[in-house]
């Protein structure tokens, strides 16, 4: 099946329409589905938006900030105008802390933030457009996509399989590339062309649509947040019952989609994994650029009785090492 052919371009305007149900995007935004991942982005957003040595601002709240912060540098004049890494990366920023310089072309900050597992309660203000990373939080739940200038956000957490990832632009943001932008990373060209300058990744962005027909039927992304909200509940509130476990993030700021937890007897984590896995729960030790611990990532895919079955390993463990 050709990329150009008609069964294709049928199914990529059909996913785009779904996901454009599902997020409310405004007619004034263009959606792209393009190669390369979140990182690639992490240059494609200053690449797109700014001059060379034109003002970005970002708010820096964990691991993929810092990347993204350290990716834009080399593109134009970054300011880090807010940060919580002195605290550890455990918390957001108060509202209305975040301060962007006035000459600033763009605020980023991430959304949520994987591997710390701290996620914004609220969008930020600014008075220039907002930029968000939203990798790990799209379709979780509401998204006020009117509120961004850009959100871009890798495919493999709920959106489905890895090297695709989705950028959503405001139109007047489109045609200020810099001149050294590859074509591909263009986001005015792959407007022009239906993301399809090249070969795209089109197995990724077919199940991508399959995904959105699957969430419409589940009650769009509405229904998900009550789930999401429910899954991430019932872990954050075995971990706060116990005192076998915790949970270094302020509650404020606790992520629906991933839940980093401590055990109090960190020589037992090894122990903790090795059952884990025996019992069928498999993927929980955190990131190693987080200090080890454990993270249980509950996206879109992961049923209640995931969630379930993991509160009662932690239950079973606690007792059978109290
Ligand atoms: N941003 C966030 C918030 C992420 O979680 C990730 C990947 N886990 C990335 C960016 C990078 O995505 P990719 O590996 O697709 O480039």
């Amino acid at each position: 099946v050709s990329h150009r052919g008609e069964a294709f371009r049928a199914m990529a305007a059909a996913a785009e329409a779904d996901l454009r149900q599902l997020l409310g995007v405004p007619p004034d935004y263009r959606v792209l589905f393009l190669p390369g991942g979140a990182t690639l982005q992490f240059a494609g957003v200053p690449m797109n938006l700014a001059a060379p040595g034109q003002a970005v601002d970002y708010v820096d709240t964990g691991l993929w900030s810092a990347k993204a912060i350290d990716a834009a540098r080399p593109y134009a004049d970054v300011k880090v105008v807010a940060s919580t890494a002195a605290g550890g990366y455990r918390d957001v920023p108060e509202k209305g802390a975040i301060r962007a310089r006035a000459e600033a072309v763009y605020l980023h900050y991430t959304a949520n933030e994987t591997i710390g597992g701290v996620e914004f309660p609220y969008v930020p203000e600014a008075s220039v457009p907002l930029v968000v990373d939203a990798s790990s939080t799209i379709l979780s739940r509401p998204f006020d996509v009117a509120a961004h200038g850009l959100i871009y956000a890798g495919a493999q957490k709920n959106i489905g399989p890895s090297g695709l990832t989705l950028v959503i632009v405001r139109e007047d943001l489109l045609g200020r590339a810099s001149p050294l932008t590859p074509a591909v990373l263009d986001y005015a060209r792959q407007a022009a062309d239906g993301s399809m300058l090249n070969t795209p990744p089109t197995f990724a962005w077919y199940l991508a649509g399959l995904v959105f027909r699957w969430l419409i039927d589940q009650g769009g992304v509405a229904a998900m947040a009550t789930r999401n909200e429910r899954k991430a509940r019932l872990l954050y509130e075995a971990i706060d019952g116990s005192d076998f476990y915790r949970c270094p993030v302020a509650p404020r700021a606790r992520s629906w989609m991933n839940v980093p937890f401590l055990l109090r007897r960190p020589e037992l984590d090894a122990t903790f994994l090795k059952d884990a896995a025996e019992a069928g729960l498999v993927n929980l030790a955190g990131h190693r650029l987080a200090g080890g611990g454990m993270r249980a990532s509950l996206y879109n895919a992961m049923p209640e009785e995931g969630v379930r079955a993991l509160v009662a390993f932690l239950h079973a463990f606690a007792q059978r090492h109290a």
